[in-house]
């Protein structure tokens, strides 16, 4: 390989996303994205290098989005859940449309949270995916097996079904509208377990995740795409995770609450050679 080539990863900007889950009121987070842009300006972070995207609940979003712009902050943000339809009777839920309208450039669908507390199937999450599309912003589809799906099948085979359905949803590339995915494969069992599957075992679940969206996207849009991992990272591991072929970056949960902690995973191409 020539010395200037750059890897497939390496033409992969690096995600560390931080989803709030349930936590943080509106004057929180305006406190604590305020607080986390000084920690990583302070640190001379170079934002180009590895993106930081923040996923607070829908009542924050207006308040983050006034922030980020009055100060110009390197953090996007995105919702943590979208409406399968634009508008209409549909008590409790929240329009593509409404996100777009607030800025926000990405979208968790898929969560197992969203999976195991509301039902929502495969089909519902490739609905997901095509609303996301439809409003011009990036779902991050979440797929991942349990322990069980682990011990019965192995270790890829429910994400890759998972998330071939999910694609089902994905509008073309070169359709003209956003056809922008993620994906973050995040074990079940190793969600808010504080045990984290190994960088290998992520490794070779987003390697075939990879050979999927190949398959039916085409190679360029798999190579494009940015693959996380999700269970348990914090800043001791995320260089691991981050030294595989396949991993471009993390979805993180109880970690994302915790500022130092969070902006140090952010921050991990300063410990990726530890
Ligand atoms: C998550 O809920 O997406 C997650 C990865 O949680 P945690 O980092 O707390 O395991």
């Amino acid at each position: 390989m020539a010395a200037d080539s750059v890897t497939p990863k390496q033409s992969r900007t690096p995600l560390l996303a931080g989803n709030w889950k349930m936590n943080l009121d509106h004057l929180q987070a305006i406190a604590f994205v305020q607080k986390l842009a000084w920690t990583l300006k302070d640190a001379q972070h170079d934002t180009a290098s590895a993106e930081v995207a923040v996923f607070p609940p829908f009542t924050d979003l207006r308040s983050v989005q006034t922030l980020v712009n009055a100060d110009d902050l390197a953090i996007a943000y995105g919702g943590q859940d979208i409406s399968a339809h634009d508008s209409g009777a549909y008590t409790g839920e929240i329009s593509g449309a409404f996100l777009a309208a607030l800025d926000t450039k990405y979208v968790i669908v898929g969560h197992s949270e969203r999976r195991e507390y509301h039902g929502e199937t495969d089909e519902d999450i490739a609905a997901k995916v095509a609303a996301a599309h439809r409003h011009g912003i990036i779902p991050i589809i979440c797929v991942g097996e349990t322990a069980d799906d682990l011990e019965q099948h192995g270790p890829s085979a429910v994400p890759v079904a998972q998330l071939r359905v999910a694609l089902e949803g994905a509008a073309k590339p070169g359709s003209g509208q956003q056809s922008e995915i993620v994906v973050a494969y995040e074990p079940v069992w190793a969600i808010g377990s504080g045990q984290a599957a190994t960088s290998e075992q992520a490794q070779q679940v987003c390697a075939a995740l990879r050979a999927l969206i190949a398959e039916v996207l085409g190679d360029d849009v798999a190579q494009a795409t940015r693959i996380l991992y999700g269970g348990s990272v914090k800043a001791a591991n995320i260089a691991g995770f981050m030294r595989e072929p396949d991993v471009d970056g993390a979805l993180v949960g109880g970690a994302s609450l915790q500022l130092e902690e969070f902006a140090s995973i952010v921050r991990f191409q300063k410990h990726v050679g530890t």
